[in-house]
């Protein structure tokens, strides 16, 4: 069986990834700050290893094989895709010349130091030559990789197969006639109280609650558990073994509580995943040399949003759960009933700062980096231009001025480390978080039923069916294909965002 000496063979290139992802979760959760520098060495290491393994002759020799063995089964057979997509991502990698992946990992490192100290100082000009040899070698890698259309395309391939530019801006287009309206008329009146969220919430016991909710969301503690970090993540090793992170302000209690339901969002796709397809390619990016089994980072993203906003977010979750957390909390939230602790959550204002958006305002920040990422790689916007034109789209769309460009251009990691192309499957995994579950209500409805008694499993089943189980047997929009009959479509996202918002804030628009 050739197939079956290829999956063995992909089974070591995801052990090793896997090993990748136990040294990297460590070191968030429980490393001590001694080990930063041979971690460090260790996880490169163990990325050296993995893609040593995938590209080496013997890989190709069981590869080839391996075609020959499925190459008359129908399109849709897992083995003949865990085929074509090994093919693809051995292909992918030896199109990317070891020089250019030596230099930009040396350039990353100079440019995060340069980028902290410029961050610090507010002074985009410290920055600026750094990222201009960002933007160059990210010029070289699409040159490697390869487009038809935009050069981003080549880029957002190594996240999100598929997208272009092209799509990309008729869905923002959509989304900003959509949604703009809707931050205009609830900023017009007054924001609802909030204070009380800053509160005292003592961590301990907001990690005991954390764990209950999660729990309640169906996320399987056999096969995870909940830790606390500094930048919460979720990290799987194989199904069996899936993790998130959250964390614990004593003063701010929704980081928390939303952090760890969305963490749980992503971990339930993974614990989902076909237990057939473990340790194969069907539950190992490739491309990205990652043990995820989820199709697309957009994907992965729709399920802890789905989770995280459509649940955990709505007024009917708290009505059937504000109860505990009071009594978790009688000091702080003694005084404060359901309707307006759901409308604290909910509270809509316009920020700089992308990670502290609310859901209403979230996409405008993805929506404006991807452009600019855009404009950046095709040369129509020069980077001594970047903070001008960063400053110039926050005021227009969410009627703000940038102070500063540590509030502004230079707020995020991303670009500090080389990282161009990942921005947008956020907004992606919103898009189609409320497209999966508009299909998922009308097909079945006793699942909404079920939600509105507090009974999460119906829903959790119906994802893991149509989704989770498939692991990255198909491809993300084939996947909506199946799903819900069309590729991604804003329709159902702005439809919930209007009618939640404009609800809750008793306007019209
Ligand atoms: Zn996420």
């Amino acid at each position: 069986m050739s197939i079956a000496a290829l999956n063995d063979r992909i089974g070591m290139v995801n052990d090793v990834l896997n090993s990748w992802a136990l040294l990297y979760w460590d070191s968030r959760t429980m490393m001590p700050p001694g080990g930063n520098d041979t971690r460090a060495k260790q996880v490169s290491t163990m990325k050296v290893l993995a893609h040593g393994l995938l590209v080496a002759d013997e890989t190709r020799r069981l590869l080839d094989a391996a075609e020959t063995e499925v190459a008359n089964r129908p399109a849709e057979d897992a083995d003949r895709r865990i085929v074509a997509q090994t093919r693809e991502a051995v292909q992918h990698h030896l199109k990317i010349p070891a020089d250019l992946i030596r230099r930009r990992a040396q350039h990353a490192s100079e440019a995060a130091a340069v980028w902290v100290k410029a961050r610090t100082d507010s002074d985009f000009s410290l920055f600026a030559p750094y990222l201009e040899k960002t933007v160059g070698m990210a010029r070289e890698l699409a040159d490697a990789i390869g487009y038809t259309g935009h050069p981003y395309d080549a880029l957002m391939y190594q996240f999100e197969p598929g997208e272009t530019v092209t799509s990309l801006r008729s869905l923002f287009a959509e989304l900003r006639a959509g949604i703009g309206p809707v931050v205009k008329a609830t900023t017009a009146v007054e924001a609802p109280r909030s204070d009380f969220l800053e509160r005292h919430y003592e961590p301990e016991k907001q990690a005991a609650f954390a764990k209950q909710i999660a729990a309640k969301l169906g996320y399987d503690f056999d096969r995870g558990r909940l830790d606390g970090t500094v930048h919460p993540f979720e990290i799987s090793f194989t199904r069996n073994d899936v993790r998130i992170t959250t964390r614990y302000y004593p003063n701010f209690l929704p980081a928390s509580l939303f952090g760890t339901m969305h963490e749980a969002g992503h971990g339930l796709y993974e614990q989902g995943i076909d237990p057939a397809y473990t340790r194969t390619t069907l539950a190992t990016d490739l491309v990205g040399l990652y043990a995820v089994g989820g199709v697309s980072f957009g994907a992965h993203e729709s399920q802890s949003r789905l989770w995280e906003n459509h649940i955990g977010r709505s007024r009917r979750f708290w009505d059937l759960h504000y109860g505990m957390l009071q009594e978790t909390f009688p000091e702080a939230l003694g005084d404060v009933d359901v309707a307006a602790f759901h409308r604290a959550i909910n509270r809509v204002r316009p920020g700089y700062i992308r990670v502290e958006a609310d859901e209403l305002t979230y996409d405008f920040h993805i929506m404006l980096r991807v452009d600019i990422e855009t404009r950046l790689v095709d040369g129509t916007l020069k980077v001594k231009d970047l903070p001008e034109a960063w400053n110039a789209v926050i005021k227009q769309e969410l009627g703000l001025d940038v102070p500063n460009d540590r509030l502004g251009c230079l707020q995020d990691i991303h670009w500090s480390s080389g990282q161009i192309g990942t921005f947008c499957n956020y907004t992606i995994g919103n898009v189609m978080a409320a497209q999966v579950l508009e299909t998922a209500r009308a097909e079945d409805p006793s699942i909404q039923a079920s939600v509105d008694a507090g009974n999460y499993a119906p829903l959790k089943d119906w994802l893991t069916n149509n989704i989770y189980v498939h692991g990255r047997r198909f491809g993300r929009d084939e996947l909506l294909q199946r799903i819900t009959g069309r590729t991604l479509d804003p329709k159902p996202y702005v439809k919930y965002l209007r009618d939640k918002y404009t609800a809750l804030y008793g306007v019209s628009v």
